[in-house]
């Protein structure tokens, strides 16, 4: 079913996120002839995703009685950005609600030659984990291609990037990382991301996309075969007792199931293992050697993260001195191991964070 933009599903019919095929039975609804369905869904792509086009009147070479039609029968639109946060280093946070009111972040995070652009893929998420806020949330469900689409055409429309495929641009990096878990909504990131990496698409290569997941094993190996993409696995823990308390799935998929996948990931490129940094918990000498044995024979890099707190968080973050002894014990073992820099700390980065204030700024 198209994504429709009003729940009793008689409204527009949003073409955001409809591969080229889908666009084509749409024009075919609309009554345009079979021999003309697939360069009018080629010009209507590029608009949408090359061009940045919000609107079917900028479309000067459709003609202008389906401009019409598709103006009446069909939609463009972004969410709504309810919330934008800039902080001091230049991390950008919107807050998007869709048209059922359901709202996610995107964060926006340029360094010096490029630009990551972190999405959601779930308004919240199942999994649980205890050390993450967006796993605490009520309510869940699965964005629509679209909608995780979307969230990409929001930071072009932001930061004046159209049209795509030029160079220089501050968007070259695509980090599916936000809100949620997305090989749980593997069909509808495959959907969203063929489209983001398609030249007359988005144009992103898949060496420029990573997908982190916290261990959705049958998924990894299809999201291999079929996407392609950098892989980034939330591992933080080395031993089955403590990632079953941290990472819930690792019950149904443990760490020697999780990291045979990895082993037979197709990327070329390393894969990244993010390690959240809990004082007294993750954090031990031991846990680093640890680490550095079980990652052995697989291209890997480590990411450290330093505990991002949210109220009511049963954890806090390791010291400094910790996190580089921690770090330095990894690079002993020839694994390069980064501390994140906490990027817009001051404006509450942490995944799920705006959003919740959000919500106690409604209700009070
Ligand atoms: N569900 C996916 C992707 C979203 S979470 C996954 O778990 O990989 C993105 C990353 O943020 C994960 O590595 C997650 O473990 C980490 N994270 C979640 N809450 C955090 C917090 N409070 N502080 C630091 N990192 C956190
Ligand atoms: Fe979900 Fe990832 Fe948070 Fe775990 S860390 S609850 S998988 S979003």
């Amino acid at each position: 079913m198209p994504a429709r933009n009003d729940p009793d599903g008689t409204g527009p019919v949003s073409l955001i996120g409809l591969p080229r095929e889908r666009l084509e039975a749409e024009l075919a609804a609309l009554g345009v002839p079979e021999g003309q369905r697939r360069m009018r869904a080629r010009q209507l792509f590029r608009w949408i995703y090359a061009r940045g086009a919000d609107a079917f009147s900028r479309m000067t070479d459709l003609p202008a009685e389906l401009r019409d039609r598709l103006a009446e029968h069909c939609s463009l639109s972004r969410p709504r950005i309810v919330a934008e946060q800039r902080s001091a280093d230049g991390t950008c946070k919107w807050l998007l609600r869709f048209a059922d009111g359901q709202e996610v972040e995107s964060v926006f995070i340029p360094e010096e030659d490029r630009g990551a652009l972190c999405i959601s893929t779930q308004v919240g998420c199942t999994l649980s984990c205890s050390f993450c806020h967006t796993g605490t949330m009520p309510l869940v469900r699965n964005l629509s291609a679209g909608e995780i689409l979307a969230q990409m055409l929001v930071a072009r429309d932001m930061l004046g990037e159209w049209p795509s495929g030029r160079p220089g641009r501050l968007f070259t990096n695509l980090v599916v990382m936000g809100m949620g878990e997305p090989l749980l909504n593997y069909d509808n990131l495959a959907t969203a991301l063929r489209i983001a990496m398609d030249p007359a698409g988005l144009d992103l290569s898949k060496r420029r996309i990573t997908v982190s997941t916290s261990g959705v094993v049958p998924r990894i190996e299809q999201c291999g075969r079929e996407l392609g993409t950098g892989l980034a696995i939330s591992l933080h823990a080395v031993r089955d007792a403590l990632r079953d308390r941290l990472v819930p799935i690792n019950r149904r998929w443990n760490i020697a199931t999780l990291l045979e996948a990895c082993r037979h990931y197709p990327s070329r490129r390393a894969i990244t293992f993010e390690y959240v940094m809990l004082r007294g918990v993750n954090d031990s000498d031991a846990d680093a050697r640890e680490l550095v044995r079980l990652l052995r024979g697989i291209p890997a890099k480590v990411n450290l993260i330093p505990f991002n707190p949210w109220p009511g968080a049963p954890f806090v973050c390791s010291s400094n001195d910790r996190m580089r002894a921690f770090a330095a014990i990894i690079e002993a073992g020839n694994i390069a191991a980064p501390i994140r820099l906490p990027r817009g700390r001051d404006i509450l980065a942490a995944c799920g964070q705006l959003k919740t204030a959000s919500q106690r700024h409604r209700a009070a």
